[in-house]
């Protein structure tokens, strides 16, 4: 018998198709681990679950019996409760009354704080905080505890499936440590537990079943000791590491930039690296950490208040224009924005900035210009009909292949990089990766600004850290992993691993130099 069914779930957005038809089954005291990359449709399946989304399709079953979730309310009411990344209590109001918040109205229409308590404090005890006092103000607490409130809150309405989507992003590791206890505590009261994460590693310490959705479909489902790490990663990406990843030898030569102390008006804060010919180095860092603007003044899009950029040894400044003529070439962030003229044809965005090889005697001589476009649109194996067809017909990834052979296009040296393959499928990331190598075999130099770590393992030489806007640590890619990279990038506050932690000062356990008799 299942906790919750839900077979042949289908959804879609428009013409995206989210879900083309998943099954989901999770026994009572299973923690079940949902897995995919970004877009697989994890969170709509849930949504779907949560009363958020109706499905085109499909049906769901909660203990063996058929429900229609047709609401937030409704799916709460059918005992299915979410646990966000985001928190969503009440900061002004205690522990008590956010667990009890719209549970208040009883069958008499009046709340009764009499039964109440006690059952609050029972919630406390079984999640293994039997001290903590209702009255304290949810704004209080920690991320951690705030948390276990959303979690003594599902256990209120006794909820018999919990989700939770990607619920370690924001904790500590005393903190995550203490939420897996919690997660085994509700297996051992036969809940059904679906969590949503990101790291193997994590999924291994709580998890018993998997299902892996890829590209809107069930790629693969079982438990989790019979299937190991390269097996759950291929059938997330569809195929191997070894083919998403292809290695392109190159070898790093010398120095081609040199930026030294760069600050912008507010982000860089003093940025110091150097990149190397052939060489492709990776950026990492949080999301606000100053990695866009730093690109951003690279190449004049921002203002520089102080520091220096060299290119070859030559100083660089000015506009894009001028920087752009120094050697260096953007593919930025915003491909809608500021990255590609929308409404242009492909052969004028790919052209545009460096005509020269197609003009003579002051004429733009449009049929060598789409031959060479047609070359590279092969090179590169963009996708679009002819050369004249408006970018804003191309998937993404295509348009980015067109940003990028720009650059190429351009003869930058230095190819600066920021988040290229973010959004876009697992071949044309693949056929990025590979560009990418091919322009450092080439001699030219890579500046590779990415969120996802794996891929930066993956393909660069080196990688540096960027935190608060200054460049924190370079070290070659060999000497990373996502781990320590997490840690870097987020200043080097994450906790140490347990047995570094020093044990707390108790009178039963003195600091050093106080007469202890032991
Ligand atoms: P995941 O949680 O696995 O990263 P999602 O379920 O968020 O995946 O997304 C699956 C696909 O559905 C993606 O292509 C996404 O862009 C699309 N999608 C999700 N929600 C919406 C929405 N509200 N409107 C349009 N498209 C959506
Ligand atoms: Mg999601």
């Amino acid at each position: 018998m299942y906790a919750l069914e839900m077979r042949d779930v289908a959804k879609a957005f428009g013409p995206t198709r989210a879900l083309k038809g998943v099954t989901l089954t999770v026994r009572p005291g299973e923690v079940h681990a949902l897995l995919g990359e970004n877009g697989a449709g994890k969170s709509t399946l849930m949504k779907i679950l949560a009363g958020a989304y109706r499905p085109d399709s499909g049906e769901i079953r909660l203990g063996g019996r058929p429900v229609v979730i047709h609401s937030p309310h409704a799916a709460r009411e059918a005992g299915i409760a979410m646990i966000y990344q985001e928190l969503n209590l009440a900061p002004h109001l205690s522990i008590e009354d956010n667990i009890m918040l719209g549970r208040e109205a009883s069958h008499w229409g009046w709340l009764s704080r009499g039964t109440q308590r006690p059952r609050v404090r029972d919630v406390l005890a079984r999640l293994g905080h039997p001290h903590l006092s209702p009255d304290t103000l949810a704004g209080d607490l920690s991320v951690g505890m705030q948390q276990l409130i959303e979690i003594a809150r599902a256990l209120v309405f006794d909820a018999q499936v919990l989700v939770f989507d990607e619920p370690t992003s924001s904790l500590t590791q005393a903190d995550t440590a203490r939420l897996f206890d919690v997660i085994r505590r509700l297996r051992a009261e036969g809940r059904a537990v679906i969590y949503i994460s990101h790291f193997l590693e994590e999924i291994r310490q709580v998890c018993d079943a998997y299902t892996v959705l890829r590209d809107g479909e069930l790629a693969g489902t079982g438990p989790l000791d019979a299937a190991t790490d390269a097996r759950i990663a291929t059938l997330m990406i569809g195929r191997s590491l070894d083919e998403l990843f292809p290695t392109v030898p190159h070898t790093p030569g010398e120095p081609l930039l040199d930026v030294s102390q760069l600050a912008g008006q507010r982000l860089p804060r003093g940025a110091t690296l150097t990149l190397h010919r052939g060489e492709i180095l990776g950026l990492a860092g949080l999301v606000g950490s100053g990695r866009t603007e730093f690109l951003r003044c690279l190449y004049g899009l921002d203002a520089v208040r102080s520091g220096r950029i060299t290119v070859a040894g030559k100083s660089l400044q000015g506009g894009p224009a001028a920087r752009m003529r120094g050697g260096l070439g953007l593919v930025s962030e915003d491909r809608k924005g500021e990255g590609l003229a929308q409404s242009l044809s492909v052969a004028d965005n790919l052209t545009a900035s460096r005509l020269g090889p197609y003009t003579r005697a002051g004429w733009l001589r449009l049929s060598a210009r789409k031959r060479a476009v047609r070359q590279w649109m092969g090179k590169l194996a963009i996708k679009a009909r002819h050369p004249d067809q408006p970018v804003s017909e191309l998937s993404g990834g295509n348009q980015q292949k067109i940003a990028l052979a720009r650059v190429l296009h351009e003869e930058a040296d230095v190819i600066l990089l920021d988040e290229p393959t973010r959004g876009i499928d697992v071949g044309t990331k693949s056929e990025l990766y590979r560009l990418m190598g091919e322009s450092a075999a080439g001699g030219k130099a890579v500046l590779f600004v990415s969120s996802y770590f794996r891929e930066l393992l993956a393909t660069c030489d080196r990688i540096a850290v960027m935190v608060r806007g200054e460049i924190r640590e370079v070290r070659p890619a060999r000497d990373w992993t996502e781990e320590s990279l997490m840690i870097a990038a987020t200043g080097g506050l994450a906790e140490p691993p347990a047995d570094r932690i020093p044990p707390p000062l108790t009178p039963a356990n003195p600091p050093r130099g106080s007469s202890s008799t032991d």
